[in-house]
């Protein structure tokens, strides 16, 4: 029977691992890989995944003693390049500073390897410009990979404008827009969202934290990990408080419209007084959240005004105004049934005696009631809105459960989250003997090894605690048989 080819085999493991940038399986399988062959020099990666995974100290231990290293020479091996990245990540700030002159010219893929090095390295030492620039260029030259994606993502959004509320909104909502769309998403596991909360906070940007979990709620009120997360940042506040001037405007019109009524008032007098109200409950609301500037305050009242995902998207503009509709004849209905009982019952005597002048003060609260429910439509619709969201994750399980239900062993070298575990239950198949054997070990997770039932190829399942489900593509060759003399026709056969 033909061998497995072991190395080939981690060889993929681990280069799906690095392209998935998941740096703590990357370590353990590069790990695995250099016991397998004790032979091979294999420090550099093992440096390298060691320096990736937040290790320096490590990193430098594998390398042994490499003495001085001039990285302004015309060669230098990547172990050297790997030392000096250490060192660097050790707070060197002239190796940092040799790194980052290294990469100046560099193209293609040596440069996507340089950049991750000088990238991470710098975030290591606390060196935030340099690595801040760095992923920023990265996204542009390498394939988008999660984490990626989220370090561009802190980046843009403490970049965000301290003046322009407008612009400010923008980028708090793109950075929350990607990672609701990023997998898992957060109604599967915060993951992401947490990363970028607590890299925010630690890069001292609470209200962008805040404000970030705050668009991540207006849009998918259902994922409730990341409601308590908001929860928790909240300062206590009640939301009428930025409304007090709207309230006592719409307070005043609606006397103003009673009595118009009972002293019989030109017309125009409540109409002016309810155009007066709206304006100024669009227009006037108190600082009420302490903890954010100016500018963030007004991004947190634009971000109160979104509406939630939904399933069916028949866009913005007409759900809002479906949702005021609905919200004043909601309004309308509960003042009107109120105003009934009240008459009819409660005050029946006096409405017997003075019907136009309890009329005018019932119709002027049916009215308000009315207005209420149109401005406070997003409140008070708030559980049917939610129920639209979960419709739209629910598809969106779907299908994703419909795409990693099927082989898509030729083209995907890796899936996360549900996804990973959909593949694992419905399409893989338990490893055959001698594949199953050769399930690397990783430090803090627990693998098993899965195949395809109908090309054979072997997957990794990699668990850890606190995250998604991993798998992970491998390939399955064979060790070349020793070479037996054979007699050749010398040509073509
Ligand atoms: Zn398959």
């Amino acid at each position: 029977m033909p061998q497995i080819d072991t190395d080939a085999l981690l060889g993929a493991w681990r280069g799906a691992a690095d392209t998935m940038d998941e740096f703590d399986v990357l370590r353990g399988l590069v790990e695995s890989q250099a016991r397998l062959s004790p032979e091979d020099d294999t420090r550099a990666a093992r440096a390298r995944a060691a320096l990736f995974d937040g290790d320096p100290v490590a990193a430098l231990d594998i390398l042994g003693d490499v003495g001085e290293i001039d990285l302004d020479t015309a060669s230098v091996s990547w172990a050297d390049v790997v030392a000096v990245g250490a060192r660097a990540a050790q707070g060197d700030a002239d190796a940092l500073g040799a790194l980052h002159r290294l990469g100046q010219g560099l193209q293609g893929s040596v440069a996507v390897a340089h950049g991750y090095l000088l990238a991470r390295v710098a975030e290591l030492a606390g060196e935030h410009e340099v690595a801040d620039a760095t992923w920023h260029l990265l996204k542009e030259i390498a394939p988008g990979t999660t984490l990626l994606t989220r370090r561009v993502l802190v980046v843009d959004t403490l970049a965000r404008s301290t003046t322009d509320a407008d612009a400010a909104t923008r980028r708090v909502g793109a950075t929350a827009r990607t990672l609701v769309e990023l997998v898992p998403a957060p109604e599967d596991g915060p993951r992401h969202v947490v990363e970028v909360v607590r890299a925010l906070e630690e890069r001292g940007d609470p209200a962008g934290a805040r404000l970030v979990l705050e668009a991540i709620v207006a849009m998918r009120p259902t994922a409730t990990e990341v409601v308590a997360l908001r929860d928790a940042r909240a300062t206590p506040e009640q939301w009428w408080r930025e409304r007090l001037p709207g309230l006592v405007a719409t307070g005043v019109a609606a006397v103003l419209v009673t009595v118009g009524i009972l002293a019989s008032w030109p017309v125009w007098v409540p109409a002016l007084a309810a155009v007066v109200s709206l304006v100024v409950w669009k227009r006037w609301r108190l600082p009420h959240t302490p903890g954010l500037s100016a500018t963030d305050a007004r991004v947190l009242a634009y971000i109160r005004g979104w509406l939630p995902d939904a399933a069916e998207d028949i866009g913005a503009g007409r759900r809002r105004v479906g949702l005021a509709i609905t919200g004043a004849a909601v309004g309308f209905v509960a003042g009107a049934l109120v105003m009934g009982v009240v008459t009819e019952g409660l005050l029946a005597d006096l409405y017997a005696t003075h019907a136009r002048e309890v009329d005018a003060v019932a119709w002027a609260l049916v009215l308000l009631a009315a207005f209420l429910g149109g401005v406070g439509a997003q409140r008070l619709l708030r559980r049917p809105l939610a129920t639209a969201t979960q419709q739209l994750v629910e598809r969106q399980r779907a299908a994703v459960e419909e795409e990693c239900s099927r082989c898509t062993c030729l083209r995907t070298v890796g899936i996360r989250g549900r996804g990973a575990d959909v593949y694992l239950t419905r399409h893989l198949t338990g490893a055959a003997k001698d594949v199953a054997a050769l399930a690397p070990q990783i430090p803090g997770a627990t693998v098993s090894v899965h195949q395809c039932p109908m090309s054979r190829t072997p997957w990794l399942a990699v668990r850890r605690p606190g995250y998604e489900t991993l798998v992970l593509r491998g390939v399955l060759a064979h060790v070349e048989e020793e070479a037996t003399p054979q007699a050749t026709t010398g040509g073509y056969l």
